[in-house]
């Protein structure tokens, strides 16, 4: 038995384990006392007379009220507004100009020829047409009815054709798309792009972009071919976008610089004298292109251009640039209209 004093003694100096709780509650206590001055200044900023779900919903309407302007803010692209070439401004800027009164706007884009982060994540089919004529000839043919069964399957999986303004702004800024957008596009100027593609994408209000070589324009060997009175027809139409598609349709990674040069830049002069219009979206034939023809090509005042097979078939979104923007052949519609996806963390507008 101790003596009384050493008793006491033992009772202050405590075990090591002891100490260890004492040292452990009090920086509890501490932490708890802390967290609770931060929740009281952070709450003492909310309205106390508004519930959870009061908050919520005005978050919600402040969305709905944000996203209602982006969509104003891109709704007349194409229709409207048109894209202006890539040397008016720097290179991480986009301008538009209104068709009627000329009044610009301009908005900040991904540097050329990258496509904007945002714009990754869509999934835009743009599809590749060839010849509509009543008798086939070979498997790139589609006859009206065929085609006609294309615009039914888009239609009532609602699916939304855009014009390639409303996606190159899209690629270019991550502006906002339909919830499935989908884009047409009508190459080599055959007769039957007039006669059956033009009234049928009419009679469906479905933009379309029609890719001209201009050495075939007028010419009927073999297969008929756009007459300039019919281009220039289809070109003053909003929902249609001429393209170039140079001017011989050559593979143009087998030809001469010089004759590179002539068959870019020559039918962009000629489409833009012919048609009285800006020709800023280039189609290389055959798909054919590699980096001397991209920069030839963007050098030439193009502001984009569409392949197709090179490296292979995807979505726009995955292209690798702005001057290599990827299509599908008409074959692929039923593949890809399940995956067509306008990216919905993005508004959805209802163009
Ligand atoms: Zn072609």
């Amino acid at each position: 038995m101790l003596p009384k004093n050493q008793k006491k003694l033992r009772v202050i100096a405590m075990s090591p384990a002891n100490r260890w709780l004492i040292a452990f509650l009090s920086v509890a206590c501490i932490l708890i006392f802390s967290l609770h001055q931060a929740m009281a200044t952070k709450f003492q900023n909310y309205d106390l007379n508004k519930s959870l779900p009061s908050l919520i919903s005005q978050k919600q309407a402040n969305n709905q009220a944000n996203n209602q302007q982006t969509c104003r803010k891109y709704k007349y692209i194409g229709s409207e507004l048109e894209p202006v070439s890539n040397q008016v401004l720097s290179n991480s800027q986009i301008l538009f100009k209104t068709k009627s009164d000329n009044k610009a706007l301009s908005l900040p884009a991904e540097p050329l020829p990258r496509i904007h982060q945002a714009a990754v994540l869509a999934k835009v089919p743009i599809m590749m047409y060839h010849d509509i004529l009543l008798k086939k000839a070979v498997i790139y043919d589609l006859t009206p009815q065929e085609l006609k069964k294309h615009f039914e399957l888009i239609k009532s999986n609602q699916i939304t054709p855009i014009s390639i303004n409303r996606l190159f702004a899209h690629l270019r800024t991550g502006s906002p798309l339909p919830k499935k957008p989908i884009v047409l596009t009508f190459d080599d100027g055959y007769g039957g792009h007039y006669e059956y593609a033009y009234p049928l994408l009419k009679k469906y209000g479905y933009p379309a972009v029609f890719a001209i070589h201009t050495s075939s324009v007028g010419i009927n060997a073999g297969r008929t071919h756009l007459t300039w009175q019919q281009l220039q027809i289809m070109a003053n139409d909003p929902l249609i976008t001429i393209s170039s598609h140079s001017k011989t349709h050559p593979a143009l990674t087998k030809i001469s610089d010089k004759q590179l040069y002539q068959e870019v830049v020559e039918s962009k002069r000629t489409l833009e004298t012919k048609l009285a219009r800006s020709i800023i979206y280039f189609t290389y034939p055959y798909g054919n292109y590699d980096e001397r023809v991209k920069k030839v090509v963007n050098k030439a005042g193009y502001l984009a251009a569409i392949a197709y097979g090179t490296p292979s078939e995807m979505f726009a979104n995955q292209s690798k640039d702005l001057f290599a923007i990827a299509r599908f052949e008409k074959s692929r519609l039923e593949k890809v209209i399940p995956q067509t996806w306008g990216n919905p963390t993005l508004p959805q507008c209802n163009y």
